[in-house]
């Protein structure tokens, strides 16, 4: 089955619709274009997000409850953006429910992805290993990147699929992360917009992510794919409010905030590096895999509802 598809094979593990491109979308799109196969898997259909676009607030859990399938389409749009292909839910669009945040009495229905069966839902992402082959997985740390219980989730079905595929699993695993010293100078350049989303935080030590710099594995570079990130963003516009402070950094900072992405590596060993911490800028850096030589492919058609929603 891999024979088909590309030497370099890239996996995400996310858990809602738009998580995909603010921790991971430049990193989607630089590997899209420069060849390799990315596939995302998401966990849920984000049924439990707060809607910002007014004249779709109705679509909400408590109302209507139709967000999940509205998600649907937006995280679709978002992988054209992106030039992704190959995405699917875990278990099919609807298997797993959104399980809101942590404490809520969300947590508790009994469709809801953090009551699932741990090795039942690895053994559905490790058909999808066993299929694809990926090489490099990225997924969340065991805090699920700040605390929601469907990044956890999926941290550890993650972990658990990667385990349970031994020698066809990936060979290096990343996680999500974000440097201290990336966060500081973050923190120093919003002092200064209107709409700063550390207005309340005082020091850097005190968000719940944020690594010490050389606990960072790996320093991708995106930044000639950040207007895409953009794009994909604008695709989940229920989520993502046409003021919110991400477009305000996309703006006045451009690709430096957008189209960077850092990760720490979890397991595999890592590849030469540059820079003062010896950061990776490939992800497959050091397993002999090089990059194609064609640096960059067409984005591919944008596939149909009916077909995304078929797998
Ligand atoms: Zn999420």
């Amino acid at each position: 089955m891999t024979d088909a598809l590309p030497a370099r094979r890239l996996l995400l593990v996310h858990a809602h619709p738009d998580d995909e491109v603010t921790g991971t979308g430049a990193t989607m799109a630089h590997y899209a274009a420069s060849g390799a196969h990315v596939t995302l898997v998401t966990c849920t259909l984000g049924e439990e997000g707060e809607i910002h676009v007014p004249a779709l607030a109705q679509l909400e859990a408590a109302q209507a409850d139709q967000l999940g399938g509205y998600r649907i389409v937006e995280l679709e749009r978002a992988c054209a953006a992106l030039g992704v292909t190959d995405h699917r839910f875990l278990g099919g669009a609807g298997r797993y429910r959104d399980s809101g945040m942590m404490g809520l009495p969300t947590n508790d229905n009994p469709r809801a992805f953090w009551q699932a069966d741990l090795d039942e839902a690895a053994a559905l992402l490790l058909e999808v290993i066993r299929e694809v082959r990926p090489q490099v997985m990225i997924t969340y740390d065991p805090n699920g990147f700040y605390g929601h219980p469907d990044h956890i989730q999926a941290h550890r079905v993650a972990m658990r699929a990667a385990e349970l595929a031994g020698d066809e699993g990936p060979q290096k695993i990343y996680w999500t992360a974000m440097p201290i010293s990336v966060l500081r100078d973050g923190m120093e350049a919003f002092r200064e917009l209107s709409d700063n989303p550390f207005a309340d935080v005082e020091r850097v030590e005190d968000l719940p992510f944020g690594h010490p710099d050389d606990e960072i594995a790996a320093r991708m570079d995106g930044t000639d794919h950040y207007q895409q990130k953009v794009a994909a963003m604008r695709a989940h516009a229920t989520q993502i409010p046409d003021n919110s402070w991400l477009y305000g950094i996309a703006g006045d900072f451009g690709g430096e905030f957008m189209g960077v992405e850092y990760f720490t590596l979890a397991k595999g060993t890592r590849g030469p590096g540059e820079g003062p911490h010896n950061w990776e800028s490939d992800l497959f850096s050091g397993l002999g895999l090089e990059e194609p030589a064609t640096a960059s492919v067409p984005a591919p058609a944008q596939p149909s509802a009916a077909e995304a929603t078929a797998r």
